[in-house]
């Protein structure tokens, strides 16, 4: 299959240069991801909750994949029983993510869309003091999940004809910070790994795309702050001092953007790495 004769993520074969989306915007604005079937990690908080909320209200169905079950079904209890699924999965180990693959085809009969959101953060840490297993952990939730999920959906995704697949870097991937050196060589593992799988699943009208928050308020970000050193608050206004725009990113920003990529809308972008930082990465 030559690009040109690639499909798309919804499935009908087309030049990959004509344009037939934009007479149909005000339809599709409201309803972007119709009838798609998604698998959202770590969406039982923060960011990937606020991820498949929006995809949820754009028409998806929902598998919401946590380590913690009750938090994925809560959530996805929240939004829509019968759209919505809430499943516990452990994306740094292989049997899991597999079978989180598995019942999701079971269940939905494909995937069209996967996010990698799950993560995990990093107390300031000098490099003599990071233990291997916590480095492992890092870079096992951060980075092999997307391995991991990709290797289980992507022969599902080609079978389809077709996918898309945005996965949550950060913009310490990009700006290294001092400290967070394993959060931030996993977020530089995830930018790199997708933008090799753009590469090589081009041709197989499967996108790869990631996003790059900058400081967001979200349960994680206790996590990258030690109090005994810095209290919370006072943490969070630092972050925000260091962000052009002023202000800490909110899930719902970081959701637009994954939306925007795992749409239609973006079918010509493939490898891109999209910071939503309030400019804090330029
Ligand atoms: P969050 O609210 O803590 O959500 C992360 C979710 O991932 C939690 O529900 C967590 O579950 C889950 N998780 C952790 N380990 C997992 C595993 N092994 N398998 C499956 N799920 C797992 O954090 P967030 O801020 O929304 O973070 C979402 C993504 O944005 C992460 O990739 C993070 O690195 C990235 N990010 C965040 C910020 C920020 O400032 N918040 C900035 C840049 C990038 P448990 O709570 O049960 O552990």
């Amino acid at each position: 299959m030559t690009l040109t004769e690639a499909s798309g993520a919804d499935g009908a074969p087309r030049p990959a240069s004509t344009a037939p989306i934009h007479g149909e915007h005000d339809a599709m604005r409201n309803r972007l991801l119709e009838g798609k079937r998604a698998i959202v990690t770590g969406a039982g908080s923060g960011i990937g909750r606020a991820i498949a909320a929006l995809f949820h209200a754009h028409g998806a169905q929902v598998v919401l994949a946590d380590l913690d079950a009750a938090s994925a079904q809560a959530a996805a209890q929240a939004l829509d029983a019968a759209r919505c699924h809430g499943r516990q999965a452990d994306v740094a180990s292989e049997a899991s993510v597999r079978a989180l693959v598995e019942s999701t085809v079971a269940r939905l009969g494909g995937i069209d869309v996967l996010v990698n959101c799950a993560g995990v953060p990093q107390r300031y840490t000098v490099i003599e003091a990071l233990e291997e297993a916590h480095w492992e952990r890092i870079l096992g939730v951060n980075a092999k999940s997307v391995f991991l999920t990709c290797k289980h959906a992507v022969p599902h995704m080609k079978r389809q004809g077709g996918g898309t697949i945005v996965n949550i870097g950060s913009i310490v991937g990009v700006r290294p910070k001092p400290g967070q050196n394993a959060y931030c060589a996993s977020k530089a593992a995830v930018i790199a790994l997708s933008q090799s799988l753009a590469l090589e699943l081009a041709c197989d009208g499967i996108r790869v795309n990631v996003v790059n928050p900058g400081a967001a308020e979200t349960p994680m970000l206790a996590g990258f702050v030690d109090p005994a050193r810095t209290p919370l608050e006072e943490a969070k206004r630092s972050f925000a001092s260091n962000i052009p725009m002023g202000a800490l990113i909110q899930p719902d920003d970081v959701a637009e953007a994954v939306l925007y990529l795992a749409s239609p809308l973006s079918r010509q972008v493939t490898g891109a790495v999209f910071n939503v930082d309030g400019g804090r990465g330029v």
